[in-house]
């Protein structure tokens, strides 16, 4: 334990002396107020040690890394049905790319894009109003930090449902194939809240932990889905979950990861932990820089990389 105690403290101390932080995400005017210099970390590990550093217990808006979280909710309730709206090939082009929708029919790559995930936040609307599936969304994501206190940034959502005429293409877009059953400024309304749940690194890393243990979190003992089901995500979240930085992440880090413009990535360790990392900046692809370079830092020193090392 002393080990992997002074290989965080190590890293957080790292990287609050780096300079190169990239660039906090502007487009949803919210964001941009957050502090560029923040950093957190937090890992647990799989007897149930939390270990953390630097602004471990600050919230941030998870943003994308919620899509993991509707996917699993989302293949409860429609299991395998949920592939006939969304694939599950990487895309190769940005989060919120429109190029492939029109040569797929309106069907988006994969879950983890935006235009997945809206399809994703559809199928668990379906049958219930916007608010029933907001708040079964946000109780899912207390229910596996095993923490009531986690909410959303409703200043972070308005913000994003005012300047998000990017999504609203895609929603309308998809609408038109039919892929999507149910009103597009309610299936928006549900995925711009949903990203804008805000949770500490401990909380995330929390929440991540059945993906770890093949569906089980240890911290209260439920099954929160089938093994086989926990590998599938992990899988996808490795493939398709840095978006067109996905095959970089997979070189430098090795584990399955899902990261957010709000720069937050949440990485599973199979059999082993649950890390969530926080630095607001952003590179090209709209992942987290230093995100990325503490997590490479922490796989190559405790030899988590899944390709072995
Ligand atoms: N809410 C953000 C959006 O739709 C999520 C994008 C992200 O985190 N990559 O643009």
């Amino acid at each position: 334990m002393a080990n992997l105690d002074e290989i965080v403290q190590d890293i957080a101390d790292e990287m609050r002396r780096r300079t190169d932080r990239g660039e906090v995400a502007s487009y949803i005017p919210e964001l941009a107020r957050v502090d560029p210099n923040a950093f957190g970390i937090a890992v647990i590990d799989a007897d149930g040690n939390v270990v953390a550093a630097g602004d471990s217990d600050t919230p941030f808006s998870i943003q994308s890394i919620s899509k993991v979280f509707t996917l699993t909710l989302a293949l409860g309730k429609a299991g395998d049905r949920l592939w006939r709206k969304v694939g599950r090939e990487p895309s190769g082009s940005a989060f919120n790319s429109i190029v492939q929708l029109e040569h797929e029919r309106g069907i988006p790559r994969n879950p983890f894009i935006n235009a997945g995930a809206i399809a994703v936040t559809d199928s668990i609307l379906s049958g219930h109003q916007p608010r029933e599936a907001l708040g079964e969304i946000l109780r899912f994501m207390q229910f596996l930090s095993d923490d009531p206190t986690i909410t959303i940034d409703r200043a972070v959502a308005a913000s994003e449902q005012r300047t998000g005429f990017r999504n609203a293409a895609l929603a309308n877009y998809m609408k038109s194939f039919g892929v999507l059953d149910n009103p597009v400024e309610y299936t928006l309304g549900v995925y711009f809240h949903h990203c804008a749940i805000a949770m500490t690194c401990k909380q995330l890393a929390a929440a991540g932990r059945f993906l770890a243990h093949s569906g089980l979190n240890p911290a209260t003992g439920s099954l929160v889905v089938h093994p086989e089901r926990a590998k599938r995500i992990n899988a996808i979240m490795l493939t398709c979950g840095h978006y067109d930085g996905s095959g970089e992440f997979a070189y430098r880090v090795g584990l399955p990861g899902k990261s957010g413009v709000g720069g937050g990535i949440l990485a599973i360790a199979p059999g082993k932990a649950s890390i969530a990392v926080w630095s607001p900046g952003l590179d090209a692809a709209g992942n987290s820089h230093l995100g990325r370079v503490a997590l490479e830092a922490l796989t190559k020193r405790m030899g988590w990389s899944i390709f072995g090392v």
